[in-house]
C-alpha cells in the first residue's frame, strides 16, 4: 500500500523567503500590504480605510500607499468559491450603520432548510441537525461579495493590485518586510519572453496575509516562524456548479450519504449542499474530506453522479449548468490552528490560518471578523508611542477573545471523529453539538492528508458517462470555469513525477481539472505522471494530497463570476 506523502515534491519553504533585492530606492513602499483579495484581506483593508478616515494624522505619515491589497486572480472575486451561505455576523460588525446587509449583493436570507439521507434512489428527510440550521443567515455569491467589497475597499483608499501574486516573503533580520511579486512573461522553460516583466519588492510596515486556503506565503511563514499548530492540517475538496433552473428553489437543501460510501475502510467523509440564488438559478456542491484512501475517486465526477440521484435531477430539470469550479476547505479546525497567528511584522486570518467550522460548513464570516481584527491590529502597529510587537500580538489576543475561538473550540474533534466512520461519526458530533462542546472526547489523533494508505478500487467505473446536459467531463468543466491560463507558462505544480501507479492515479482521479496523466511505466515499477498545469483552478487539493501548489504567472487561473 502507497502513502502519498512517501513521495514528496521538489519544494523547500526556504526557497520562497528572501531578503530585498531590488535597490532601496527602487522598492514599492506601501503602509500596510495585504496578501489576498478574498472576505478576510477585503474586510481588513476596508476597516483599515475606516481607521485612517478617523485618524489622517496616520495615513499622512504612510505616504501614497496607506494601504494596498495584491490579488492572482484577474479581479476581486475571480478565484473566490464558496456555498456562500453566510452568517452576517461579521458583516454588521464591519459595516456598523454605514452599510446595512440588504445594501449587500445577495440572494436574500435563507427562506428554509431540508437535510437528507441520500441512498442510490430514495431521499430520506430528517431534521436538521444544530449544525445545519441556518435561520437567520444569507445566501450570496462569494465572487460577486468580493468584487463589492473589493470596491468598497478601493472607496476607503486602499490600492488593489490585480494580477499580481505574492511569490517570496521578504524577511530581513528575523522580521517580514513585505513580499516579491512573480516575474510575468516567461516561457514554459523560464526564459524570458518578449513581454517579460520581473516582480518587485514591495515593503511594508505591516504584511497581513488572507490568501485562503493553501496559502503559498501562509505555509512558508508557518514554516519560518516555527507557527504550526497542535495538529497537521488537513483538508476537503469542494466541487461545485451554478445552473440556471426553470423553477425556483425555495430552501436551502443539504444531504448526505450516497454517493460516498459509509465504510470506515474507506474514510469518505462529505455531504453536498444545494442553495438557491433567486429565482433562476442554483448552486450546487459536493464536499469531501481529503483523508479518503481510494486512489480511484474523484469528487469532480461523484458530484456529476449526484446530479443523476431523482431528487436532484428534479430541481435541475430543464436548466443549464452557467458555471463550475473547485476549492478546498481547511477543515483540521482548533487544534490545527496556528499556535500564533502573528509573527514579527506579519498577520495570519481567514482560511489561511484554518478559520473554518467544517461541521457547519462556514469561514465567511471567521474570515472577515480576523480580517477586521487583523486591521485593528495593524492600525495600532502604526501609531506613535506602539511596539509594533506587543499592537500585533495584541491580534492574538483578540482573536482568542472573538467567537471565531468560542465557536472552534465547541466543535473541535469534529472532523477527526469521522475518521472512525460515517455512523459512528455522526452519533459522537451530534453529542458534541448538542452540548455545545462540553462533551470532553479527549483529543484525537490527526494525521496529514497524504499519509493515509491507498487503496485502488473499481470505484470510477461507475462515474456516470458525460453527456454535456446533465453530466460533464473535466475538461468542458474547465472551460465553464473562465480558466484561460496561458499555456507556455513556467509549471507551477511542484511533484514527483515517478511514482508507483496508485499514488499517480490518485492524483490522476482526484484533481478536478485534469492537469495529471498516468503516464508510461518507467520500468521500475513506478510511472511517470504527465502534467498540463495550464487546465489548474488552483483549487489546492494537490498540496494536500502530496505534491505543492504555487502561485502561477499573476492573472491565471479562473474567472469566476457566480461561484
Ligand atoms: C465548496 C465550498 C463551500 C463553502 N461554503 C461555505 C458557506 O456556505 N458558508 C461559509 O461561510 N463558508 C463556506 N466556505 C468557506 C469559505 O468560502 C471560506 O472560509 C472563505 O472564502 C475564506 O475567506 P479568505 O478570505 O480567508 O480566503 P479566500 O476566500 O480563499 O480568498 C483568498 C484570496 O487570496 C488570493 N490569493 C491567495 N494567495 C495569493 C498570493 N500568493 N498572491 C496573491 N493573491 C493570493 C486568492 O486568489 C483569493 O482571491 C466554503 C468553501 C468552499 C470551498
Ligand atoms: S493541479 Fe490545480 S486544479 Fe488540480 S488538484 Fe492541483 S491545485 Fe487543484
Amino acid at each position: 500500500m502507497s502513502r502519498a506523502s512517501n513521495f514528496p515534491p521538489p519544494f523547500s519553504p526556504r526557497d520562497y523567503v528572501a531578503e530585498p533585492t531590488d535597490p532601496a530606492d527602487e522598492r514599492i513602499e506601501v503602509g500596510v500590504l495585504i496578501v489576498g483579495a478574498g472576505p478576510a484581506g477585503l474586510a481588513c483593508a476596508i476597516r483599515l480605510g475606516q481607521l485612517l478616515e478617523e485618524h489622517p494624522d496616520v495615513a499622512e505619515r504612510l505616504g501614497d500607499v496607506p494601504v494596498a491589497v495584491l490579488e492572482k486572480g484577474k479581479q476581486p472575486g475571480s478565484h473566490l468559491l464558496s456555498g456562500a451561505v453566510v452568517n452576517p455576523r461579521a458583516l454588521h460588525r464591519l459595516f456598523g450603520d454605514r452599510l446595512r446587509i440588504e445594501d449587500l449583493p445577495s440572494f436574500g436570507p435563507v427562506p428554509g432548510e431540508s437535510v437528507y439521507v441520500l441512498t442510490r434512489r430514495a431521499a430520506l428527510p430528517i431534521p436538521p441537525p444544530p449544525p445545519m440550521r441556518n435561520h437567520g443567515n444569507w445566501i450570496f455569491s462569494l465572487s460577486q461579495l468580493g468584487r463589492f467589497l473589493g470596491e468598497r475597499a478601493e472607496e476607503g483608499g486602499a490600492m488593489i493590485l490585480p494580477e499580481t501574486s505574492a511569490q517570496k516573503l521578504l524577511v530581513s533580520h528575523g522580521r517580514v518586510l513585505g513580499v516579491r511579486t512573480g516575474d510575468k512573461g516567461r516561457g514554459r522553460e523560464g526564459g524570458e519572453l518578449g513581454n517579460f516583466e520581473a516582480g518587485s519588492d514591495l515593503v511594508a510596515k505591516v504584511t497581513v496575509l488572507a490568501e485562503g486556503t493553501q496559502g503559498h506565503l501562509t505555509g512558508v511563514a508557518l514554516d519560518r516562524f516555527g507557527l504550526r499548530g497542535e495538529d497537521p492540517q488537513v483538508w476537503e475538496l469542494g466541487v461545485k456548479e451554478v445552473w440556471k433552473v426553470a423553477k425556483p428553489l425555495d430552501r436551502i437543501i443539504h444531504t448526505m450519504g450516497w454517493p460516498l460510501r459509509p465504510g470506515r475502510k474507506y474514510r469518505e467523509f462529505g455531504g453536498s449542499f444545494i442553495y438557491p440564488m433567486g429565482k433562476d438559478m442554483v448552486t450546487i456542491g459536493l464536499v469531501v474530506g481529503l483523508d479518503y484512501r481510494d486512489a480511484s475517486l474523484s469528487v469532480h465526477d461523484l458530484l456529476q453522479e449526484l446530479k443523476t440521484h431523482p431528487k436532484i435531477r428534479k430541481i435541475l430539470a430543464g436548466g443549464e449548468r452557467v458555471e463550475w469550479g473547485a476549492k478546498t476547505i481547511p477543515s483540521g479546525g482548533f487544534h490545527s490552528l496556528p499556535r500564533r497567528l502573528h509573527a514579527p511584522g506579519l498577520l495570519l486570518c481567514g482560511d489561511g490560518a484554518g478559520m473554518v467550522n467544517i461541521p457547519r460548513l462556514k469561514g465567511v464570516h471567521y474570515a472577515i471578523e480576523s480580517g477586521r481584527l487583523a486591521a485593528e491590529a495593524a492600525f495600532r502597529a502604526l501609531q506613535r508611542g506602539e511596539t509594533p510587537a506587543s499592537a500585533l500580538s495584541s491580534y492574538d489576543d483578540a482573536v482568542r477573545a472573538s467567537f471565531i475561538w468560542d465557536d472552534l473550540y465547541e466543535v473541535r474533534n469534529m472532523r477527526q471523529v469521522f475518521g472512525r466512520g460515517f455512523f459512528v461519526g455522526g452519533a459522537l458530533a451530534s453529542a458534541m453539538t448538542m452540548s455545545k462542546g462540553r462533551v470532553e472526547l479527549g483529543k484525537m489523533p490527526a494525521e496529514p492528508d497524504a499519509d493515509q494508505p491507498l487503496l485502488v478500487t473499481d470505484r470510477d467505473k461507475s462515474y456516470p458517462a458525460p453527456d454535456g446536459a446533465l453530466t460533464f467531463d473535466k475538461l468542458s468543466s474547465v472551460f465553464a470555469s473562465g480558466n484561460k491560463t496561458r499555456d507556455d507558462q513556467p509549471n507551477h505544480i511542484r511533484l514527483e513525477r515517478r511514482v508507483p501507479r496508485d499514488v499517480a492515479q490518485l492524483w490522476a482521479h482526484m484533481c478536478p481539472a485534469q492537469v495529471y496523466e498516468v503516464g508510461p511505466e518507467e520500468g521500475d515499477g513506478t510511472v511517470k505522471v504527465d502534467v498540463a498545469p495550464s487546465n489548474c483552478v488552483q483549487c489546492g487539493a494537490i498540496t494536500a494530497k502530496g505534491g505543492r501548489l504555487t502561485p502561477p504567472e499573476g492573472g491565471s487561473g479562473p474567472e469566476y463570476t457566480l461561484t
